[in-house]
């Protein structure tokens, strides 16, 4: 078997998901449709993102004993991803609860569960890269990033959702993705004019540490990152958007792949683009992922 050349340290859902006509109102009770059961959190989806996207992934995280109907620890090893190092706690798995109404309109209610039970990240691995987001305690994520750069690993975080972050998680960050909103929340700033590019340049520039690469995904407009050497805008790649759900797991995903492999920024943030545009014109999050050969086939 190959080394893995991506940890990825997150959370892991099962999302519980039903269609209604319109989304209920407080004190209210409403019918809905089948109920969907599959697997989600960003961890869980950034894994699988990574390894269809080509790299050996090894995941760190928590599942409970209790994940009504889903085995997500099978559904992620059936995506090629090892999860010999992911606990399995007494009690609940997480769990989203996911209402989408007729005009696509959701609410979506998130119980940590295991994710949020997890005690210790697990063991370092010196020859990967690390790549988590802010669905486990942040201050494990910190932690778990000390341990790796200390083993000289390289260190991504999707800062999503936006939280407050311990002191100093940024400083431990290589790599650090967030989208407009988060930006803005870190930054300490007015979300931006989303047709502002300047701004959000500027709000970027005060966020992004020394040394730091700092990339901001900008949904349909593709995304801009900031780096030592200099400035990066990549647009988004034409899609027919079906279901934009997981876009920026998939970006995270995709781009953590191919850095892995030593691919220069640039080059992986054209691989990542045109993963997260399959990605927006199909159902689903972890099954909406491209595999390789369709990413490099739009890249053609
Ligand atoms: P989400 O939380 O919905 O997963 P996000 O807010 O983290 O998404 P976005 O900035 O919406 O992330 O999208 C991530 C990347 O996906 C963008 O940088 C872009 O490359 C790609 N993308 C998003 N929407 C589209 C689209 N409609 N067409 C093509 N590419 C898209």
């Amino acid at each position: 078997m190959k080394p893995e050349n991506v940890v990825v340290l997150g959370s892991i859902n099962v999302d519980i998901g039903a269609r209604v006509n319109a989304l209920p109102r407080a004190g209210e009770t409403v019918a809905g449709g089948e109920l969907s059961v599959r697997l989600g959190g960003k961890g869980a989806n950034q894994a699988v993102a990574a390894a269809r996207a080509g790299a050996t992934v090894a995941m760190r995280g928590a599942v409970g004993t209790e994940s009504f109907g889903l085995d997500p620890v099978a559904a992620l090893e059936g995506y090629g991803v090892d999860m010999t190092g992911v606990a399995t706690l007494a009690g609940a798995s997480g769990a989203a609860l996911i209402t989408v109404d007729a005009q696509g309109e959701n609410t979506i209610v998130v119980s940590p569960g295991a994710n949020g039970r997890m005690a210790a990240a697990g063991p370092s691995c010196a020859g990967a890269l690390l790549l988590a987001q802010l669905e486990l305690p942040p201050e494990l994520v910190r932690d778990a990033f000390r341990a790796h750069k200390a083993a000289g690993a390289r260190t991504v975080l999707n800062a999503a959702p936006a939280v407050d972050p311990p002191e100093d998680l940024f400083a431990l960050t290589d790599i650090l993705i967030v989208n407009e909103t988060e930006l803005a929340r870190y930054a300490g700033a007015e979300p931006a004019d989303p047709a502002d590019e300047d701004e959000i340049e500027r709000a970027a520039r005060g966020l992004r540490r020394p040394g730091q690469t700092l990339i901001v995904t900008l949904g349909a407009r593709g995304a801009l990152a900031l780096a030592e050497a200099g400035r990066l805008r990549v647009p988004a790649r034409p899609a027919e958007a079906r279901d934009t759900t997981g876009a920026g797991d998939c970006f995270c995903g995709a781009l953590a792949a191919r850095l892995a492999e030593g691919a220069p920024l640039d080059v992986a943030l054209e691989f990542a683009a045109a993963a997260a545009a399959i990605s927006v014109t199909r159902d689903g999050a972890a099954s909406g992922m491209p595999d390789r050969a369709e990413i490099d086939g739009a890249l053609a």
